[in-house]
């Protein structure tokens, strides 16, 4: 892996393409019936040092910069593949970068980046606030030099397959805080040794390999305290631009993915005695989807560009999040028309990758949530919720 291959990797993006092709439609077609993890995969990526791609090189990583992890996964999803399973490391390893203590980074980082630990799992959204991250009722109370934590978190993704989860819980009682945005804050928990830990599985349109997680009275080592006590809501907070730019990339490999199936197909198949990528009809939607996809992958271009040179980016992460999802959507609904009953059929992935793109829409983050920010905080008008 080297960072010397320009702004747009294309020595990074190939070498991932190499990889992938080892991991081919029936692959992740069998993962899919069964819901299974690709266990596989990722050991691949790991090994290959994709996942540590953000790490710092004084910690083992590749130290690259944001740019080049997004091409790692656009390529992953361009070729067939699906970085769900592993994604999250990326962004997630990033708290514990900004906001750790020495000890932590010294102790937590080298270990991941070397793929001896994993920290894939998230525990921020609950069933009860959903959206409103800032009601959240899982709390950590303090006792001794541990807190003993107690809740529950749902559509903890990857919980099955981390070792460690990156929690976000109430400290202090809302009521009892100035800002609202006071009183939460970060633990990285240890998966393997605590006691009071549940991961109940949930089964959805597509192998994702998400759960719901219960805490009763887990006690998690004050060490293990990512940052100042009330901050993590904050810590949370600067993580997402990031996030919001490496989904992005996903949906642009699918995107471009869909395309390139489906233009392949509207050059073969032959209805009426010509192809069926004769008709406009057939050619515009894929066309169009083309378009929203360039328009998408241009907005993350300048996200990533102004993330890298530490320039706000809030508003160029959503947007670039909210297009690229949209265009993958489009993208994918022109794969299925262009391909009529076979984008149905299972050996021809296009349904598998039409479940799977659909959740980017909703997660991490909803297109209403993003337009509410931009509506406040670049347009300037009022806060709805
Ligand atoms: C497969 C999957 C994996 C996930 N992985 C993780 C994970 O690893 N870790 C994690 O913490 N979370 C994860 N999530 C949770 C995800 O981030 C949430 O589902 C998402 O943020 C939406 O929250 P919710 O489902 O509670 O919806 P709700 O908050 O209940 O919202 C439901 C709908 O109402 C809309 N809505 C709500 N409030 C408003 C408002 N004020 N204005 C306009 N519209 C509004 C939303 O946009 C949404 O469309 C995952 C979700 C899924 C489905």
């Amino acid at each position: 892996m080297t960072d010397h291959d320009g702004p747009n990797h294309p020595e990074i993006r190939a070498a991932v393409a190499r990889l992938c092709a080892d991991f081919p439609g029936s692959y992740w077609r069998k993962l899919d019936q069964d819901r299974l993890y690709p266990t596989a995969f990722v050991a691949a990526l790991t090994s290959a040092g994709y996942l540590a791609a953000l790490i710092p090189e004084n910690y083992g990583g590749a130290g690259l910069p944001l740019s080049a992890a997004a091409a790692i996964l656009e390529t992953v999803h361009a070729s067939g593949c699906n970085g769900a399973a592993c994604h999250a490391q990326m962004y997630i390893m990033g708290t514990v970068l900004r906001n750790g203590s020495p000890e932590q980074k010294t102790r937590y980082l080298p270990q991941i980046a070397e793929g001896a630990l994993r920290l894939q799992a998230f525990g921020v959204t609950e069933p009860t606030s959903g959206t409103d991250t800032l009601s959240l009722r899982t709390v950590a109370v303090r006792d001794g030099d541990s807190y003993i934590v107690n809740g529950s978190k749902v559509w903890t993704s990857r919980a099955e397959h981390s070792d460690l989860m990156l929690l976000l819980a109430r400290t202090t009682p809302r009521a009892e805080v100035t800002r609202k945005t006071d009183g939460l804050s970060t633990l990285l928990v240890d998966m393997r040794a605590v006691k009071g830990l549940t991961i109940r599985p949930i089964r959805t349109m597509m192998n994702h390999n998400s759960c719901e997680v219960f805490f009763e009275d887990m006690r998690v080592p004050a060490e293990n305290l990512v940052g100042v006590e009330g901050q993590g809501f904050r810590y949370i907070l600067d993580g997402m631009n990031a996030e919001r730019l490496l989904i992005a990339a996903e949906c642009i490999g699918d995107a471009k993915w869909f395309i390139a199936r489906a233009t392949a197909y509207a050059r073969e198949r032959v209805v009426f005695g010509r192809a069926i990528g004769q008709n406009q009809g057939v050619q515009f939607p894929l066309a169009k989807a083309y378009a929203q996809m360039r328009a998408a992958e241009a907005l993350l271009l300048q996200g990533l560009s102004a993330y890298e040179q530490a320039k706000p980016c809030g508003d160029l992460a959503n947007m670039a999040k909210m297009l690229s999802a949209e265009a993958s959507w489009a993208a994918g609904e022109a794969a299925i028309q262009t391909h009529g009953g076979y984008g149905f059929a299972e050996d021809f992935d296009i349904e598998r990758k039409f479940r799977e793109t659909r959740l980017y829409q909703v997660a991490p983050i909803s297109t209403n949530l993003i337009l509410s920010y931009l509506a406040e905080h670049v347009l300037g008008l009022p806060r709805s919720y």
